[in-house]
């Protein structure tokens, strides 16, 4: 019996991993949004808007700013082409992508409010950004969880049919040597294996949850998918990985919490019991330089880090009034990241500014390989 309760809270964790709600999938319905009555994904951009709205900024960019499909690796489950944006020209490539979960939706507006940016502007700041980095963004990784508003996808065979068993898969647990089921998790892969990024962020959403120690709801948190000092990070690179993105969220906070609106805190899980030591998420299996099919045989990795911002529309809980402050946030979390990144400040800030930021006392990992881990 023990077992079995422990099994259902493994299971019910595990589900909120990367941003989402214990069995909130019951919620959603293949083919069609779940509005729940109160949410509004009608105002949020569609993935033709995006396709649209990518080739509309490509065309009046000022700046190196190339929109390419990723078709010559492959398409989603469904068909549906994968996107990339290409801009600057700078050493130092930054990969970004958004809505590996199809139902975290301003993670995708977002990151099309930083390629408006990057397009019109002409500011110094911006400059910057395209002098130093050649940026790598996916604006949307789950096309077809977007259109039926789930968290995952379906697995579909040879006829265009949902496969009987197993059809749900969340694409944010495929990189792993036994995993790669979807195409999306294929085509990203061997892009990724063929750009080889400098640095990594990867854009969430997550329910609600408190900044421990007060009764205010966290608008963002801010991760780290292989715990920082946890089972993983401080062996890979000599330590470097985990310094440089301790070092990235500390600055990310600083340049958020200027904004008065903002209630910031770390990552976590089990209502802040437990950080994430997930191995299989895409961002980990970066830092662990996976090699898969051999395309990566050089062992390829890079620093990457994570940011959940509140609310999905599988829940309800986005509303028009907080969508606009949602997405700013967001919006500004990446240009923090990327200005940091470009003038190199990141790497002034002394890593342990990490514990600054606000977090509940916790008590392991959450591992995707062994269990709950104890914190030593
Ligand atoms: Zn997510």
């Amino acid at each position: 019996m023990k077992q079995i309760v422990r099994g259902i809270v493994l299971l019910a964790i595990m589900c909120m991993m990367f941003s989402s709600v214990a069995f909130a999938e019951g919620n959603t319905k293949p083919g069609g949004p779940s509005t729940n009555g109160n949410d509004t994904i009608s105002s949020i951009m569609t993935y033709e808007e995006m396709v649209e709205q990518l080739y509309a900024l490509e065309k009046r960019s000022k700046a190196e700013f190339e929109v390419t499909t990723l078709d010559d690796y492959g398409k989603s489950e469904q068909g549906n082409s994968i996107y990339v944006a290409k801009v600057g020209h700078g050493d130092t490539k930054v990969w970004v992508q958004a809505q590996i979960h199809g139902d975290e939706k301003l993670t995708t507006e977002a990151v099309m409010q930083l390629l408006k940016t990057l397009a019109s502007s002409g500011g110094p700041d911006v400059q910057t950004l395209l002098d130093e980095l050649t940026l790598y963004v996916i604006p949307m990784y789950n096309p077809d969880g977007s259109i039926m508003n789930t968290r995952g996808t379906l697995l579909m065979d040879e006829n265009g049919e949902p496969v009987s068993d197993d059809a749900y898969i969340d694409l944010n647990r495929g990189w792993t040597l036994d995993g790669f089921k979807a195409n999306e998790s294929k085509v990203v892969y061997a892009y990724w294996a063929d750009v080889k990024p400098d640095f990594a962020v990867d854009l969430h959403h997550q329910g609600f949850k408190t900044v421990y120690g007060t009764n205010e709801a966290t608008s963002f948190s801010l991760g780290i998918s292989l715990a920082p000092d946890g089972p993983t990070l401080p062996s890979l690179e000599n330590g470097y990985y985990n310094k440089v993105t301790k070092q990235m969220q500390g600055y990310v906070y600083d340049s958020l919490t200027k904004y008065g609106y903002t209630r910031i805190d770390q990552y976590q899980v089990g209502g802040g019991k437990y950080y994430i030591d997930i191995r299989g998420g895409v961002v980990s299996a970066m830092m662990m330089g996976l090699n898969y099919n051999n395309l990566n045989p050089d062992g390829h990795s890079n620093p990457a880090i994570f940011f959940e911002t509140k609310g999905n529309t599988r829940e309800g809980s986005l509303g028009q009034k907080s969508n606009g402050y949602l997405t700013k946030q967001n919006y500004l979390a990446l240009k923090a990241l990327l200005t940091g990144i470009a003038t190199e400040e990141v790497h002034e800030v002394d890593p342990d500014h990490w514990y600054d930021i606000p977090a509940y006392p916790a008590e392991g990992y959450f591992t995707d390989y062994a269990g709950i881990l104890p914190i030593n």
